[in-house]
């Protein structure tokens, strides 16, 4: 299969972005290439599955918990934390970040993401009670955009016109970088450096280091 996430061998890649800051039995923490601000981690799935629609029942739980956890230890360092995916009902869709594998993006954003999309799509959001209600979109071939605010608040939303990269470029406007929103063409490398470094030299990264037992306490 054409897919960087699983083709990935990071022995043989130690590129400062493939630094695996947390770890559990199905799931990787890594910094994200294109971080157009410090913080912006990705929890990116083992296996190989499109989306978080697509993902096995059973693994929720492990997602969340995992998601909860990294988002709480960002909020100590960056302040309120924003969760988002980019999810593509099938590969190559243009609402994904190009990268069709399984990816959950969490950043520290001062601004709402929700209003922030306007500027890009005008969307119709649909309010959810749980995360697992992403695949009654995927099993519809349906694509999402799915958001949970730092009140904890997920938003989802579907249009067969989504541009590329979305959330992204609703980012990347609202913080005067549009030019910027393509992180093919904008690795921002700095910005992964200094991710890399506030997070292992928090006092709070041991607690946190060894998920793979915490997360099923
Ligand atoms: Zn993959
Ligand atoms: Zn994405």
């Amino acid at each position: 299969m054409n897919c960087g996430f699983c083709n990935l061998d990071r022995s043989k890649n130690p590129e400062i972005w493939n630094t695996v800051l947390f770890e559990t039995s199905n799931f990787f923490v890594v910094p994200t290439l294109g971080a157009l601000v410090e913080g912006w981690l990705l929890i990116v799935s083992k296996e190989h599955y499109l989306c978080v629609g697509e993902l096995d029942s059973e693994l929720f739980e492990e997602l969340e918990k995992l998601t909860f956890k990294v988002s709480n230890f960002l909020t100590k360092l960056y302040g309120d934390i924003t969760i988002f995916e980019h999810g593509p009902a099938v590969p190559n869709q243009l609402v994904g970040c190009s990268v069709d594998h399984l990816h959950l993006h969490l950043a520290p954003l001062s601004f709402d993401l929700l209003g922030a999309t306007k500027n890009i799509i005008d969307l119709e959001w649909t309010e959810l009670v749980d995360f697992k209600q992403s695949k009654e979109y995927f099993n519809r071939s349906k694509p999402y955009v799915y958001i949970k605010n730092p009140k904890n608040e997920q938003f989802i939303a579907t249009s067969n016109v989504f541009p590329s990269q979305t959330l992204r470029q609703a980012i990347a406007y609202e913080i005067n970088k549009f030019e910027k929103y393509n992180w093919r063409n904008n690795l921002e490398i700095d910005h992964i450096m200094s991710t890399i470094k506030t997070i292992q030299n928090s006092p709070f990264y041991t607690e946190c280091d060894n998920l793979e037992l915490s997360v099923y306490d």
